[in-house]
């Protein structure tokens, strides 16, 4: 038997573990992946499950026979899926966001009972029920008691998938009853080659315009999947700046922020003349130079929940890896100077504010309110 995990990039050893657990048969029933956004978690969750199904002799899975057909396209009532907005998943669908659009906030107990109503049916048209929880760790406690319940006599059908970003924020009853796994992170050059040996179009784009390939894995956090929704972002070019020059605004956002108690020796401070150590006055008008249109400033939201994420893992001296900071140091001299439950709200206020955007006509009065909200990360101000 032949276990084909190629749609997944990278990951080596994780793989060849999974593929001896399964040729041995002694695949657990219940396993965490843990990621940020764009690392493959769901695309590992949707190839287990078909190889777990997978009706071919010859190499599993192989996409083609009518078990992996339909579990990747979602089309069976024993793929059970639970993702934060409520909508079932696919292998082709994105997960939403949970930190851009952080409502609904949490996974709630009754949607984990009729997950557990389902459990004790007999498999329909595959040979197991699969289960895919997308933001496992957003359930609430009285979902994951209920889950627990499952997990612990699980019946022998039944194959769970826990998918997170940080495991934290689970109960250790819960972890203790899954199999751990860490989805790989890259580093910008293993990243730039794993994608231009697997991924036309990323080939395509290092052959035309390298730098337009790096600048979006620059942006990545390191993750194939978000560099691969870069890439498929149209118009291109327009995106790839909209992207780089919300990274750089929110950087000097952040600068602004916390420069009034250290000078700021942020190259892109340096690079701005005359904002050396901005005012709010200041930054404003900037942004409504720089970040004057509502694609900008859905990014620049973006960039900054990505940064305020960072220092919340660096509070919580988690191990996960960073999305905005490139190096673990710069954020944690930040971090000490935050408080994390004003971090969370910050966050949640700027994903509202990020909603808004459609809906409010006034540009400037939701840039004036992005700094108000950013000037309360800080603990003392
Ligand atoms: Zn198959």
């Amino acid at each position: 038997m032949n276990i084909d995990f190629s749609r997944l990039y990278g990951n080596q050893t994780l793989l060849t573990m999974l593929s001896s657990k399964m040729e041995a048969a002694s695949f657990a029933h219940a396993y965490l992946l843990e990621g940020p956004v764009g690392s493959g978690k769901k695309t590992l969750a949707f190839l287990l499950s078909a190889a777990i199904c997978c009706q071919s002799p010859h190499k599993r899975p192989c996409g083609e026979c009518p078990s992996c057909r339909k579990i990747y396209s979602a089309q069976s009532p024993d793929l059970y899926t639970v993702a934060l907005d409520g909508l079932p998943l696919n292998s082709s669908k994105d997960i939403p966001e949970s930190i851009m659009d952080p409502i609904p906030n949490s996974i709630g107990v009754d949607i984990i009972r009729s997950l557990r109503s389902d459990i004790y049916i007999k498999p329909n048209d595959l040979d197991k029920k699969l289960y895919i929880i997308a933001h496992a760790d957003r359930m609430t406690e009285a979902a994951q008691n209920a889950l627990l319940k499952v997990l612990e006599e699980p019946p022998g059908t039944a194959v769970f998938f826990l998918l997170c970003e940080n495991r934290r924020n689970l109960l250790p009853t819960v972890l203790s009853r899954v199999q751990q796994l860490r989805m790989e992170i890259f580093d910008d050059e293993t990243l730039h080659s794993v994608l231009t040996k697997h991924d036309t179009l990323a080939r395509e784009t290092a052959r035309k315009d390298d730098t337009l390939l790096r600048r979006y894995i620059k942006l990545s956090g390191g993750t194939v999947g978000r560099t691969l929704r870069y890439l498929q972002s149209t118009p291109k070019e327009l995106r790839a700046d909209t992207l780089y020059t919300a990274y750089e605004n929110a950087v000097l956002c952040l600068d602004t922020v916390f420069s009034d108690d250290a000078p700021s020796s942020s190259p892109v401070l340096q690079k701005r003349k005359g904002l050396s150590r901005p005012t709010r006055t200041e930054l404003l008008r900037y942004l409504a130079t720089h970040a004057g249109t509502r694609d900008a400033m859905r990014a620049l939201i973006d960039q900054l929940c990505s940064a305020l994420r960072d220092l919340t893992v660096c509070i919580d001296t988690s191990e996960i890896p960073l999305l905005f900071y490139p190096q673990a140091e710069q954020p944690s001299a930040l971090a000490e100077r935050c408080d994390r439950r004003r971090l969370v709200r910050t966050c949640q206020r700027l994903s509202a504010l990020r909603r808004n955007i459609d809906f409010n006509a006034n540009l400037s009065l939701l840039q004036a309110e992005l700094v108000q909200t950013l000037f309360s990360i800080r603990a003392r101000n």
